[in-house]
This record gives structure tokens, sequence and C-alpha cells, in this order.
């Protein structure tokens, strides 16, 4: 069996990669979400332990002095991190597996995991961001006001990804994900281990 791969999804928030990973996720086998650690506050829907693990500033702190974090970053006024041990014994089951983080974390994961591959996801314009944003309305207008600031120094950080996504049309932005990952699934390095008996038979 072979090993996994890790691939990080960024975007400025209200590009939408959460519900096109949770898309992804739901028709894709093999492949599991890692469940990052935050001190912002939850929203409404949210759950403790499936849509983040909700830990307060002093847990979080405890967690980077046990060195559990694979990668942590400051993210608007809130501090996020993606806990290691999990996302190492998915991987080494097998399972390709996700990190939504953004630009911060994404680097320090491609220095510590140079197999990892990772998409930016881009939205078509800064007034549909921000229209999202204003939908989904889970944030403040304070929140909306920070997080577009951010935005254009989230999306600056597009050249050191090695896949770009713009996500107008949901279901086509969904199948070019899907496509990335199924091509990396398909790379002679992966399939070499897949198919050692095929090509055993063929070769002899
Ligand atoms: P959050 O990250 O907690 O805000 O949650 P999501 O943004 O992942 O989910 C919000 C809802 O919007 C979910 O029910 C998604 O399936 C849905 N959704 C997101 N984008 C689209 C879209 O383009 N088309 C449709 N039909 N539904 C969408
Ligand atoms: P992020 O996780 O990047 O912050 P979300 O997944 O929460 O973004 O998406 C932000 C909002 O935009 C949500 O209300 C979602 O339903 C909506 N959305 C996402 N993708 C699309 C799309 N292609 N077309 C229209 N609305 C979308
Ligand atoms: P939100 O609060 O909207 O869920 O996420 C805000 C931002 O924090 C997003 O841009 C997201 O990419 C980033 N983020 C979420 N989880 C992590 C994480 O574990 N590590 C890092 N570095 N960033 C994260």
């Amino acid at each position: 069996m072979t090993t996994g791969r890790l691939y990080i999804i960024s975007a400025p928030s209200g590009a939408g990669k959460t519900s096109l990973v949770k898309q992804l996720f739901a028709e894709l086998d093999g492949l599991t979400v890692s469940v990052s650690h935050t001190t912002r506050p939850m929203r409404s829907g949210e759950r403790h332990g499936s849509d983040y693990f909700f830990v307060s500033v002093g847990e979080f702190k405890a967690m980077i002095e046990n060195q559990a974090f694979l990668e942590h970053a400051q993210v608007f006024d809130n501090f996020y991190g993606t806990a290691q041990q999990t996302v190492q014994d998915n991987l080494a089951s097998g399972l390709d597996v996700i990190l939504e983080i953004d630009w911060q974390g994404a680097q320090q994961v491609r220095r510590m995991v140079p197999a990892s591959q990772s998409i930016f996801i881009l939205p078509p314009s800064i007034e549909v961001l921000r229209q999202r944003l204003q939908n989904r309305g889970q944030d403040d207008a304070e929140v909306i006001a920070r997080r577009m600031r951010d935005a254009v120094t989230e999306m600056s950080h597009y050249p050191e990804f090695d896949y770009l996504v713009v996500n107008d049309d949901f279901e086509l932005a969904l199948s070019q994900l899907k496509s990335i990952i199924v091509a990396n699934r398909l790379r002679q390095d992966v399939q070499q281990q897949n198919l050692v008996g095929l090509l055993q038979d063929l070769l002899n």
C-alpha cells in the first residue's frame, strides 16, 4: 500500500474552499480532511471536532510548546493550527489528506513535506468575494471588512502554489479539484507501487 498525499488548499476567506472541500470529500474515496484547532469563536451551526477543535489561547499555546502542530499561524486575530499526529496517521494508512490553511501555514507545510501539493482557490472577482462573505451571514460587518482587507495579501501568495482554481461555477471548480487529485494518483511513482503485480506479469 502506498502512503497518501498531502494537499494544501488556500484561498481568501469566502472564496468557497470549505464548501468545495466538503463536496470533494463526499464525492471522492480515499480522502480525509484535517480538522484544525482554532481560538476563534464558534459560528452558529459549527461543531467542535468536525469543523474545528475550538480551544482557548492557553490550550493552543500549550500545544505549541508540546510541538503538537505540523504548522500554526495567526490569521486575522486568531490562532489556527494543524495537529500533526492525525495527519501522519491518515497519510500512513494510505489516505490523501487535505489541509485548509492560510498562506503562512502553507509555507511551513511545504518545508516540512516537500511532496505535498498545493492548490489556491480564487474568487471570480473582489465584488463576488464580498458578496459571498455577506451572504454566508456568519460574520459581522467589522469581521467581513477585516477579511476583505486581508484577502489581497492572501491572494498575493498565489505564485507559491502548484495549482490555481477559480471558483466561479461551483461544479466546474469541484471537477477541477477532483482532476488534480486523480491525476496525482496516476503518477508513475505512485502507480509503480500500486501495480507491482501487474507490472511484473506484463514484463516477464
Ligand atoms: P461554512 O464553512 O461553515 O460557512 O459552511 P460552507 O460554506 O461549507 O457551507 C455553506 C452551504 O452552501 C453548504 O450547504 C454548501 O453546500 C452550499 N454551497 C456552497 N456553494 C454552493 C454553490 O455554488 N451552489 C450550491 N448549490 N450550494 C453551494
Ligand atoms: P471559505 O471556506 O473559503 O471561507 P465558504 O466555503 O464558506 O468559503 O464559502 C463562502 C460563501 O460562498 C458560502 O456562503 C458559500 O455557500 C458560497 N459559495 C461558495 N462557492 C460558491 C460558488 N461557486 N458560487 C456561489 N456561491 C458560492
Ligand atoms: P475561518 O475562520 O473562516 O474558518 O478561517 C480563517 C482562515 O484561517 C482561513 O483563511 C483558513 O485558511 C485559515 N486556517 C484555518 N485552519 C487553519 C490551520 O489549521 N492553520 C493555518 N495556518 N490556517 C488555518
